[in-house]
């Protein structure tokens, strides 16, 4: 089969390597398509917990192809054919977090495309408890699963209270993603906030209720303007997009006793400042919110009903020979939101 396989950070080639074969409780999944993801950006340069040699991709679709011992029989089993979506992230099991129930925090954490075969590739191998059936879903929206999961997570990571004011930094596909889910979970209102009208246009589209043109050179003045907006701040402010400039803005747009969250990638180096007496004194709660891992079922249904909404998003496609060019365009084309990769 044909794979993208990097030897080392930044260097890869496209090329023949063994298909593999499906061993027992596994399944093989026949890639459609795979989103490429701004952590595939991080991972082209070895960074997220990235191990070389390496196959990236964990935003996948398609139909199972070949169904190991265990995996086809029974009230859960799969059958050949039918379009599935692959969770990325594996947990031991058997560590500390994983015995007292959190695997999220499991202090070996595997993902599909990290430090595991991932799937710009014609076909991956999976473990079938990571397997979740997307069947009847058009894939251009099933495509989105796992960054539906990832904002899943996010919104059950905040717990807004009903009624409450949000404010998201950052319009990118997880960013709509979890702004929706946040409306979802019973905020009154969410305002987003980017750099970037056509994104702006795409988040209106989708329902948002409120957007804000950031000027990325006037972080503080932009900061002044939506406070004003708001009339004192927002009940939960998150970062999606990865910038420390944009996140050091969050803690002095939250509302008394409002909660802070950090959600988009920063580099691991990043550092922001913040008032240690004004998050005491304002009660505020600042929290991370890092991937998924059991969140899959949740999103796969708000796909379903559409109060996950994916219209438009997708904005480029590259068959996989193209791998590079796809990465030169989320890198640097400004109409990029979300980029497929076809195998
Ligand atoms: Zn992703
Ligand atoms: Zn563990």
């Amino acid at each position: 089969m044909k794979a993208v396989v990097y030897d080392a950070p930044r260097s890869f080639t496209i090329r023949e390597v063994p298909t593999p074969d499906p061993g027992p409780g596994e399944v093989r999944v026949r890639v459609r398509q795979t989103g490429i993801c701004g952590t595939d950006l991080h991972i082209h340069n070895g960074k997220f917990f990235a191990e070389f040699p390496l196959t990236p991709g964990h935003e996948l679709v398609g139909p199972v192809d070949a169904l190991g011992d265990g995996t086809g029989d029974g009230t859960d089993g799969f059958r050949v054919g039918e379009f599935v979506s692959v969770n990325p992230n594996m947990n031991c099991g058997h560590c500390e977090y994983c015995r007292t129930g959190h695997p999220l925090l499991c202090a070996n954490l595997k993902g599909l495309g990290t430090n595991w075969p991932g799937s710009f590739a014609e076909y991956v191998v999976v473990p079938a408890n990571l397997v979740f059936s997307v069947d009847g879903i058009d894939p251009d929206t099933s495509v989105f699963t796992e960054p539906t999961a990832c904002a899943m997570h996010g919104v059950e990571t905040l717990s807004p209270r009903p009624g409450t004011s949000a404010l998201v930094f950052g319009a990118g596909p997880t960013g709509l993603l979890l702004s929706q889910l946040i409306a979802c979970g019973g905020a009154a209102s969410v305002t987003v906030a980017a750099s970037s009208a056509f994104k702006l246009k795409r988040a209106e589209s989708l329902g948002i209720d409120t957007t804000f043109l950031m000027d990325r050179a006037d972080l503080a003045g932009d900061a002044a303007k939506l406070k004003a907006a708001s009339g004192g701040g927002y009940d939960i402010v998150v970062d999606a997009t990865g910038s420390a400039a944009v996140s050091e803005q969050c803690v002095p747009l939250t509302r008394n006793g409002g909660t802070v969250m950090f959600y988009g990638v920063t580099e691991p180096e990043d550092l922001v400042s913040v008032s240690p007496y004004d998050v005491f004194r304002r009660e505020i709660t600042i929290k991370g919110s890092f991937a998924e891992i059991n969140s899959f079922p949740a999103a796969i249904a708000a796909l379903r009903t559409g109060r996950a909404r994916t219209e438009g998003l997708i904005t480029h496609r590259f068959p996989l020979d193209d791998y590079a060019d796809a990465l030169d365009a989320l890198r640097s084309d400004r109409t990029v939101h979300k980029i497929i990769i076809e195998c």
